[in-house]
């Protein structure tokens, strides 16, 4: 929560804030995602105008998750950013505006939303170890970017090769 009552509610008024949060749970996408209590460094500025706080800045935070196609652990960095205006609770707004904005609360900001937004608008879908991770061998599981050269012999099954020969005799008859 960000205090907006130093700006005094004077159009015009603007503050820096630069503050580190601890993240909260859930902040991101289930494989790529900021980790629980992780330091979220916010830089914002908080401008008052007519109708409320327009709240504009970035967050940087850590990201942990795996790759969609190899499993790998990923470690990484995010940096978002975002502008909000913030409604004064107490200003009157048109009937069919007032589910689409932003309130704030007793002249408090709540960021949390408008930080999982930006978090997860700006992940990938499909998080990757590497932008070309050729995955895992469909055959052993192997991860294949640590063995370029993995391949398989083209073997095939005692049981397979029974059946295989069984089928040519009948063939043949
Ligand atoms: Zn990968
Ligand atoms: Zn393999």
């Amino acid at each position: 929560m960000l205090d907006t009552r130093e700006l005094g509610r004077r159009p015009g008024s603007e503050r820096q804030v630069s503050r580190t949060v601890a993240a909260p749970a859930d902040l991101g996408i289930e494989v790529l995602h900021v980790p629980e209590g992780s330091p979220v460094e916010l830089d914002l500025r908080l401008e008052a105008v007519m109708e409320g706080v327009l709240v504009t800045g970035t967050a940087q935070a850590p990201l942990a998750g795996e790759c969609a196609r190899c499993l790998e652990p990923i470690s990484d960095e995010i940096e978002v950013r975002f502008q909000e205006l913030f409604v004064y609770d107490d200003h009157a707004l048109p009937e069919d505006e007032d589910n689409e904005v932003s309130m704030l609360q007793d002249d408090l900001v709540d960021l949390e939303p408008l930080l999982r937004d930006a978090v997860v608008l700006a992940l990938p879908f499909q998080p990757l170890c590497e932008e070309d991770c050729p995955g895992l061998c469909p055959e052993c599981g192997a991860r294949l970017a640590d063995d370029p050269g993995h391949a398989h012999e083209a073997a095939i099954d005692p049981r397979w090769a029974a059946l295989a020969e069984i089928k040519t005799q009948t063939e043949q008859n």
